[in-house]
């Protein structure tokens, strides 16, 4: 048996807010096992951003433990937990956060540019990558030129560009209509699939979540 790529343990955190002590996570206890995709379900305000902020190393403030590819990273300074992010993880948010100024492929190519891979090899991955997603037609459009539907479909390859063992996504197809969210939502999940990624992925939508692999669900702080 693998060793799982997240390993979570009595996560805590606790925002104070005007005087106010919100407890958002009580003890969250998860494991995600390599290539597994899993559904974070919640309602709105459930602390699922919160959760996938721990798990993505990008803010401290957490009690308990965080194991990424049974690293422990809880506790490593910030330098240590961007190599940790680089050689791991991948991120697609609801807003597609691409760089305006660049093209779709261009967009593609550059995280695999800062993690040493030269121009040519990245934008062969770059366009096989937006292919699969069915953008390619759209390889040299920029941002502003795309729909909403194909711009988180170039956010999902540079998300998945460096062969990431971990995907996390922050309610991906959120700010899109039901069928182009179905749509791409299922493109993603294939891609993900046939790159042997992990993911954990946060919706509100059951329908959704019914797609992947495994379902945890999170209220009152902590997982059933
Ligand atoms: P979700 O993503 O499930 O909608 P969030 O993780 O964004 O939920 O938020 C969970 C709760 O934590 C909300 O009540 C929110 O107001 C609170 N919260 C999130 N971030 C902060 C913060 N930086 N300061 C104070 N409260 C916060
Ligand atoms: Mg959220």
């Amino acid at each position: 048996m693998s060793e799982p790529i997240v390993s979570l343990r009595d996560l805590r955190r606790t925002f104070e807010q005007g005087g106010q002590r919100i407890e958002v996570l009580r003890g969250v206890n998860l494991d995600i096992m390599p290539g597994e995709i899993v559904a974070l379900l919640g309602p709105s305000g459930s602390g699922k951003s919160t959760m996938l902020q721990a798990v993505g190393l990008l803010e401290g403030g957490f009690e308990g433990s965080i194991a990424i590819a049974g690293e422990r990273a809880e506790k490593l300074a910030s330098d240590e937990r961007t190599r940790i992010r680089r050689e791991h993880l991948g991120f697609v948010y609801q807003f597609h956060h691409l760089l305006p100024d660049f093209n779709a492929t261009e967009n593609v190519v550059m995280p695999q540019m800062v993690a040493g891979v030269d121009r040519a090899s990245a934008t062969v991955r770059a366009e096989q990558l937006l292919t699969d997603l069915g953008l390619g037609h759209r390889l040299t459009h920029r941002p502003n030129q795309l729909s909403g539907g194909e711009q988180q479909r170039v956010a999902v390859a540079r998300a998945l560009a460096n062969q990431p063992t971990l995907v996390l996504a922050d309610e991906p197809t959120g700010n899109l209509d039901e069928t182009t969210s179905d749509t791409v939502l299922g493109q993603f999940l294939e891609l993900v699939r046939g790159e042997g990624s992990a993911a954990l992925i946060a919706t509100h939508n059951e329908r959704l979540a019914s797609r992947m692999d495994r379902i945890v669900r999170l209220h009152d702080g902590v997982l059933d």
